[in-house]
């Protein structure tokens, strides 16, 4: 049985596991984010001793990292990280590192598209031709798929900073964004939702931050709806894991809308879905690259 490995790279965790070439979790591991040398080698100490306690050798890895990236593949820095608030990453060659580490082949890609590959492949969006994948954790991306491929080659969208509009009401907050200020990430990651509600866990479900949360979520599927029209938005991350986000998310929908391309509350439902492989969705999609990505 040949063994795969996947790492989902993000700026708080690692999450490292050792596959079957089948996509089945057969170890797994969560490893904070440190210094570059000091995570690499932590990641490196698992997978090892994974592989040796199983008496086989890996055939290949595949990253799923946070970004932003340089993914040009003619680029003399392809698969490092660029310029990242993540204190000591900026620039780090994260592919090659791993890939002297690991000693075989190794393959990357940004963590919502490597997302949004696995929940074509085996999640939410199985049964579509089109679909986009919005993260919202720490920070807010989203990958696309169209036309048989990722949308943005060579490089990648940055969906989480577009801009978007504040709704009155939070006028007050200035926005989390380093370099916007009140972006889409800056207005509606879990970090700018924490800043002002506090821990979303201790929120009543009725609480005004969830519809705000809401109101701009559906900005940014209505954005991805007029420009791509993907088939399905699948929708993961730290804030979607409470239930009822998500039925917000389609009413705001539906009045920003407002009865443009007639959308009904039942299309709505099938557009907009949750992560089907939730919180596991890039570190499938690490084990997809590793499984299926070219050399
Ligand atoms: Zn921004």
């Amino acid at each position: 049985m040949e063994l795969i490995a996947g790492i989902d790279a993000g700026g708080t965790t690692f999450k490292c596991g050792v596959f079957t070439a089948r996509g089945e979790i057969l170890a797994r591991r969560r490893i904070p984010t440190l210094a570059p040398e000091e995570t690499v080698a932590a990641c490196m100490a698992f997978l090892d001793l994974e592989a040796r306690a199983r008496g086989q050798a890996l055939a290949g890895l595949g990253i799923a990292c946070f970004g932003p990236l340089d993914l040009s593949q003619s680029s003399a820095s392809y698969g490092s990280i660029l310029k990242t608030p993540k204190a000591g990453w900026s620039d780090y060659p994260i592919l090659a590192r791993f890939r002297t580490a690991f000693g075989g082949p190794v393959h990357i890609e940004t963590d919502v598209n490597a997302a949004l590959l696995a929940e074509m492949a085996i999640g939410a969006a199985k049964d579509v031709e089109s679909a986009a994948y919005i993260t919202v954790g720490t920070g807010v991306g989203a990958g696309i798929f169209l036309n048989g491929g990722l949308v943005g080659r060579p490089s990648h969208p940055e969906f989480g900073h577009i801009r978007i509009s504040r709704r009155p009401d939070d006028a007050g907050f200035a926005g989390v964004c380093s370099y916007h200020r009140d972006c889409l990430e800056g207005l509606a990651s879990a970090h700018a939702f924490a800043m002002r509600f506090g821990d979303p866990e201790q929120l009543a479900a009725d609480h005004l931050g969830w519809d705000l949360e809401a109101y701009y979520l559906a900005q940014a599927c209505q954005t991805l709806t007029l420009t791509c029209r993907p088939q399905r938005i699948v929708i993961g991350g730290g804030l979607l894991q409470a239930p009822h986000l998500l039925p917000r998310i389609h009413a705001r929908f539906l009045e920003l809308m407002n009865a443009y391309l007639e959308y009904t509350e039942s299309a709505v439902i099938e557009l907009i879905v949750h992560a089907g492989l939730g919180e596991d969705a890039g570190l499938h999609g690490a084990a997809y690259l590793a499984s299926n990505a070219k050399e």
